[in-house]
């Protein structure tokens, strides 16, 4: 069949892709070794350090064969007519459009997690193992995939049949209605994530009375920040690494601390780790967040109205007839460098918000037990000390942990 010049700019796009994601790993790996700066002398310890050295290498090389993988079976799937093939079978079992995209999106996502499995097992079981990370049993390991499985059914198909619902009836608005529905969906998640999806998967306790929760809510009060909800979480089921996240707003806004982190840091540390959180909130990071999703969300459902009906997005996946979905498919492919450009912008975005946290905890409560606290974090999870500025301009969505110090010690 003849193929069309948006089939080769989809190849271009993905060759390219991964050519300077490649590269940029590369870079990074040759820092790995590079002399640590003065304030990091004291994350490790000699053998601490050549574990970390490993740790990194470790996970380069994982990276190489995994995102490799991925790309030749991409490429292999679009050039041997993977999209048609699943075109037709999907097309033998139903006429209905709605219907198609699902079962069109069911295989693609189910061949492609069920390819996915080894490499994630092998992340968990071999890598996580070796280097003393993992705690998570086999059990949950597969309870995980299978909840995550049926949340991504529940909520991915329900977005989907929405969509093309509105694309049906209201023709080329679909993208305001959609983009409405999906903002309501986003900010209802944003509300009840904690109540509705963490307890699928974790446990969540209320902090219990004593000295902590004392320190907490006194530095709550000190700064003015109403806070009922602080509840632990049994991070330790999965990973010895530990973590504290802020969510919510209003009424239902909460402070989630590991239990992991709990047992590590000192109690000056978890008040300095919380008022970083706090920080977040006070600075209006999670609204300024919220707002840009919700811009790129319609930007991108805006850019989507002006393709879908063009039949070559379709034919460009190397389908014979085109439809909504294998459209829905192209376009992300097309689409993907602008996922790029906007995801560089959101990772500079959270950069410059961490930074303004940490000065909100630095002036509300105190640098220096939060210095100690990102230095027990980065050794607890061997991070690397070192990382390359590029690599860290297109990945991390915070400053490298160096950086964070000396602005809190300025
Ligand atoms: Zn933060």
């Amino acid at each position: 069949m003849e193929k069309n010049i948006l089939f080769y700019v989809i190849l271009a796009i993905l060759v390219v892709q991964y050519l300077v994601h490649q590269y940029l790993e590369y870079l990074n790996a040759k820092r790995f070794k590079s002399t640590l700066p003065p304030e990091l002398a004291d994350v490790f310890d000699e053998d601490e350090y050549q574990k970390s050295q490993k740790y990194k290498q470790t996970n380069y090389k994982f990276g190489v064969i995994s995102d490799g993988f991925s790309l030749v079976l991409t490429i292999c799937f679009l050039a041997f007519g993977g999209f048609e093939w699943v075109d037709q079978i999907t097309r033998s079992i139903t006429e209905d459009s709605i219907s198609m995209a699902l079962i069109f999106f069911g295989i693609i996502m189910l061949g492609s997690a069920v390819l996915g499995l080894p490499f994630s097992y092998y992340r968990t079981f071999v890598i996580e193992e070796e280097y003393g990370f993992n705690k998570t049993t086999k059990s949950t390991f597969w309870s995980d995939k299978i909840k995550g499985s049926i949340l991504t059914v529940i909520l991915g198909g329900g977005i989907l049949s929405l969509f093309m619902l509105f694309y049906q009836s209201t023709g080329p608005n679909f993208w305001i209605y959609t983009w409405i529905a999906v903002g309501i969906f986003i900010l209802f998640i944003n509300l009840f994530y904690s109540r509705l999806i963490v307890p699928l998967f974790n446990k969540q306790t209320p902090l219990e009375d004593g000295s902590l929760k004392s320190s907490i809510e006194n530095y709550a009060q000190k700064v003015g920040f109403e806070l009922q909800n602080i509840f632990v979480i049994d991070g330790s089921k999965r990973s010895t690494k530990a973590n504290a996240y802020f969510s919510g707003f209003g009424k239902e806004k909460r402070i989630t601390l590991f239990d992991t982190l709990i047992n590590d840091l000192s109690e000056d540390e978890i008040v300095a780790v919380l008022a970083h959180e706090v920080g977040h909130y006070k600075r209006k990071h999670i609204i300024v967040n919220l707002v840009v999703s919700l811009l790129t969300t319609g930007l991108t459902l805006f850019i989507l109205s002006l393709f879908i009906n063009h039949p070559e997005i379709s034919l460009a996946i190397g389908v014979s007839k085109p439809s909504f979905h294998a459209a829905l498919v192209g376009f992300a492919l097309l689409y993907s460098p602008i996922s790029e450009l906007t995801g560089l912008i959101m990772n500079y975005l959270s950069r410059k918000f961490e930074f303004q946290a940490d000065d909100f905890a630095k002036t509300t409560f105190a640098a220096t037990p939060l210095v100690s606290s990102l230095k027990k974090l980065s050794k607890k999870s061997l991070s690397n000390l070192t990382p390359h500025p590029a690599y860290v301009f297109v990945h991390y969505s915070h400053p490298p942990l160096v950086e964070r110090i000396r602005n809190l010690k300025a």
